[in-house]
């Protein structure tokens, strides 16, 4: 984290969860990755100064098109460290093929960390069980008040893909590795995209990272 710019550390946790409509006896459905998003304080600490801007007219503008996958959030260097914890080599795997993909855009370069990581990579089992309605889980965290091109710069992230679901639903490695691609879209801070050509497409199970995702990154770390 980049501490020439002191911040005034109300972080605020995002986290999302989701929904899904499909039958658990279509193995094939597309699962919505997550849906929801809810903010919450999770800590106060020193007030120096702040740059008040409002996103809302960005993130209209944003949505309207599916050209330019949607930014909310940033992290503040477009080096950013990440560390993968998923405890398998097949899910290792999994997270490294997602890491490349959204290397490959040459806008934000993720590298492995031994210490602390920016982002956190790993799987879970959804608490709603192999019937969860979603199959990939995001949780971050970011500065309120601080802003960079009227985005939220990111504190700290973590994503999940969650097995029982995928397993559940047979989801192929390539299938997975979409998830995770998503998942970790939403740690370098993009929304969902309305069209189905992103990878941040509500419920991605055949998308990889594609050029809406890599536009919206050139956006929203320029
Ligand atoms: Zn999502």
């Amino acid at each position: 984290m980049n501490k020439r710019i002191v911040y005034r550390l109300l972080a605020a946790v995002a986290v999302v969860a989701g929904f899904s409509c499909i039958s658990p006896s279509h193995a094939d459905a597309k699962l919505v990755t997550e849906a929801d998003a809810t903010q919450a304080q999770i800590k106060t600490d020193t007030y120096f100064g702040t740059v008040k801007a409002s996103s809302d007219k960005w993130m209209d503008n944003a949505t309207g098109s599916a050209r330019v996958t949607p930014a909310a959030k940033r992290w503040q260097s477009t080096t950013i460290t990440y560390k993968v914890a998923s405890g398998s080599k097949y899910y290792d795997a999994v997270w490294r093929t997602a890491v490349k993909s959204w290397n490959r855009g040459g806008v934000v370069h993720l590298v492995t960390t031994s210490g602390k990581p920016d982002v956190l990579l790993g799987t879970s089992n959804s608490p709603k069980g192999k019937n969860g309605s979603s199959v990939g889980i995001t949780y971050s965290s970011y500065y309120d008040h601080t802003r960079l091109n009227h985005l939220d710069v990111l504190a700290g992230a973590k994503s999940y893909i969650y097995r029982n679901v995928a397993d559940h639903f047979h989801y192929s490695k390539q299938e997975r590795t979409n998830v995770a691609e998503h998942e970790l879209g939403h740690a370098l801070g993009l929304e969902h995209n309305v069209g189905r050509s992103s990878v941040m497409y509500y419920a991605t199970r055949d998308q990889s990272v594609a050029k809406p995702d890599f536009n919206g990154l050139k956006q929203s770390y320029r």
